[in-house]
């Protein structure tokens, strides 16, 4: 199996070039991603031509997918769910009297937030993703630390921020690496896959042959967890 990049009708498509007949179009949550099964025998041409065709019902689809993720948008109150390292979290909200906020887990599935009497929603929504983003700073430096000299490659930089439509991403001419800040929400296994296929991109800059011979070597689960990863559902999407 291969996979490839295209860009069709200003739209970013993954393509999967496999060992079957008919080709298939499919659009995925949380933001509408495209992706292609191709037989391995189609010309790229006809594989876009074919997405052209479908471009309508994309559309819709991916119209769909956003208004879900608008409809589970949070307001950080107690009795939410809010999922971190793949656990659903049941969120506490106390008030309280000093002016700052502090955020802890407590047993195995709550999350507490204590607060200032006039914290806003959208207060907390940000305490809460710098908790996120210092989390996963902390469960993910050694994982790259690790990758980085399994791999024998120098990433320059590593950062977490929020991305629309990639768990992550590496330009393997600076080497600078980016995590999503939504990885929080997933298993670490996950993002330690993550953390792999990024630094892997320092190997090889295409997901080719190379690329997917260096994660075999180094997780051979990768495609069941890259599958679970894209499978979670929409409700521990959005913030
Ligand atoms: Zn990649």
């Amino acid at each position: 199996m291969s996979i490839e990049n295209l860009t069709i009708g200003g739209t970013q498509v993954e393509v999967h070039r496999k060992k079957i007949k008919n080709l298939h179009v499919g659009v995925y949550p949380p933001d509408g991603r495209i992706r292609v099964a191709a037989p391995d025998s189609i010309s790229t041409d006809a594989i876009m031509t074919a997405v052209l065709t479908r471009m309508d019902w994309i559309r819709r689809r991916q119209s769909r997918f956003h208004s879900q993720e608008r409809q589970s948008v949070r307001r950080y109150v107690s009795g939410e769910t809010h999922y971190f390292l793949g656990r659903p979290l049941r969120l506490t909200v106390t008030e309280c009297d000093t002016k700052v906020h502090r955020i802890s887990i407590e047993g195995r599935d709550r999350l507490h937030l204590s607060v200032p009497a006039d914290s806003t929603p959208e207060n907390r929504r940000k305490w809460i993703r710098n908790w996120r983003r210092a989390q996963l700073r902390e469960l993910a430096a050694p994982y790259a630390e690790t990758w980085a000299s399994t791999l024998k490659v120098a990433p320059t930089f590593w950062g977490i921020r929020e991305m629309r439509t990639k768990w992550g991403s590496c330009n393997p001419k600076t080497g600078r690496v980016w995590l999503n800040l939504e990885l929080s929400k997933k298993p670490v296994e996950a993002i330690n896959y993550v953390v792999l296929h990024e630094l892997a991109h320092l190997i090889s800059p295409r997901h080719d042959e190379r690329f997917i011979a260096t994660l075999d070597a180094h997780m051979p689960r990768w495609r069941q967890i890259r599958s679970e990863l894209n499978a979670l559902p929409l409700s521990s999407w959005s913030e």
